[in-house]
């Protein structure tokens, strides 16, 4: 078998090390041909001194590269990850970077790999139909790595050419789903960290607990999937054991299932149309009892609804909504605001960012920085 060249960009982050871990149990098929991470440089180092990658990357650069590690060739920067793509030249590019930071990547690694498995749902909620236009007219797939797309996608296998009506994204609900909404808003660090079923990065976590995170999976699942905002439908299941639907005209439903563990999803874009066993336990259904699920409460999570109302208004409004969000969590992790203020610096932010046409990725940066800019100066006048 073709062993397939991949990139792991964010190889020290959640995503990254179990795709490694992937790249671990099958070294035949596998082979992580450049690594990209921020400023983890001995996390990073340990990975390069495992897996030899051709090409490693930082955005921080450290301040020496060990002895032992110099057989590859290094880039530094905070390009580094275009660079890095642009050297190494991988058939797969994993984006697993956090954030709108990742965007430049997703876009470089559409013209420089056969096949784009994405993570960074920011990517493509900023970058929109610029990314999903390009990676058509390039003829490259977009491999959903997110699990209720990756469901979704799974689904779609059965769909043949039938229309589907309605796709169903299931949410955990977060850490606070069933707190009282006047405590919600002085939930701490702590608290919103404690995720029930999955572990993740920082900064995904508190968008779950928010559901800001269900709200950019909407627009995600819109761009992946070119299906309108009121096809797009969301119910809480804590469980985390249904990880999305689909829905067609006759009212079947089909549904992907699975213990919760991101290996499953990360996998399945690693090896499609292939599966790779990577000892999941099989999913205990008299264990588990029952599944249980109820409808996303809008009124303790905002979130969800103005994500709805970004995609409906579309524009700068996806990309303003994200990149106030980004400042929002950063300032909330930091200490600068209360849980609560994170909804309340995104909806004021996009009552006055102006709405604006994007047509090339330039605009989308420009779009990010303003509301970037107007959510700083909401948070400053906090502090
Ligand atoms: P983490 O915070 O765990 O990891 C982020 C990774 O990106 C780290 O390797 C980090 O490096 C790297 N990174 C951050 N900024 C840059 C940059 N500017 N240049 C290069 N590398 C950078 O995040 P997750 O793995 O949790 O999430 C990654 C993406 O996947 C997010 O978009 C998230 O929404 C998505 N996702 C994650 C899931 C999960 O289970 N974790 C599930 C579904 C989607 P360093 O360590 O040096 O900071
Ligand atoms: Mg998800």
């Amino acid at each position: 078998m073709e062993k397939r060249t991949m990139a792991v960009l964010g190889a020290t982050g959640s995503i990254g090390t179990q795709a490694l871990d992937l790249v671990r149990r099958y070294p035949d098929r596998f082979e992580a041909s450049c690594l990209v991470a921020h400023s983890s440089a001995e996390k990073l180092f340990a990975l390069v001194r495992e897996f030899r990658p051709r090409v490693a990357a930082l955005a921080v650069e450290p301040e020496a590269v060990p002895e032992d590690l110099r057989f590859c060739e290094w880039i530094f920067g905070p390009d580094c990850a275009v660079r890095a793509l642009e050297a190494a030249r991988p058939m797969d590019a994993l984006c697993a970077i956090v954030g709108i930071a990742g965007l430049d990547a997703v876009w470089t690694a559409l013209d420089v790999c056969e096949r784009v498995l994405l993570a960074n749902k920011e990517a493509l909620v900023a970058g929109g139909d610029l990314v999903t236009r390009k990676a058509r007219r390039l003829n490259k797939p977009m491999l959903p790595v997110d699990s209720e797309h990756s469901a979704i996608f799974q689904c779609l296998q059965a769909r043949q050419d039938n229309p589907v009506r309605r796709l169903i994204l299931t949410a955990s609900g977060g850490a606070l789903r069933t707190w009282r909404a006047e405590d919600m808003r002085a939930a701490t660090v702590r608290d919103v960290l404690q995720h029930p079923t999955w572990r993740m990065g920082g900064k995904i976590t508190v968008d779950c607990a928010t559901m800001l995170n269900k709200g950019l999976e909407v627009i995600e699942a819109h761009h992946l999937f070119a299906m309108p905002p009121e096809k797009i439908d969301v119910v809480v299941h804590p469980q985390s054991v249904i990880h999305s639907m689909i829905e067609f005209e006759d009212g079947a439903v089909l549904g992907q299932m699975a213990r919760p563990d991101m290996r499953g999803p990360i996998g399945y874009a690693m090896a499609y149309p292939e599966r790779l066993p990577y000892g999941a336990e099989p999913l205990d259904f008299a264990r588990l009892g029952t599944m249980t699920f109820e409808a996303p409460d809008t009124r303790r999570f905002p979130c969800l609804s103005m994500a709805y109302e970004a995609l409906r208004a579309g524009g700068s409004a996806p990309v303003a909504l994200n990149g106030a969000n980004e400042a929002a969590v950063a300032a909330f992790l930091r200490g600068q605001i209360s849980f609560g203020r994170i909804a309340e610096v995104i909806a004021e932010t996009m009552s006055v960012c102006p709405a604006r046409a994007v047509a090339a990725i330039g605009d989308v940066h420009d779009a990010d920085a303003e509301a970037r800019a107007i959510a700083q100066n909401i948070i400053r006048r906090d502090s």
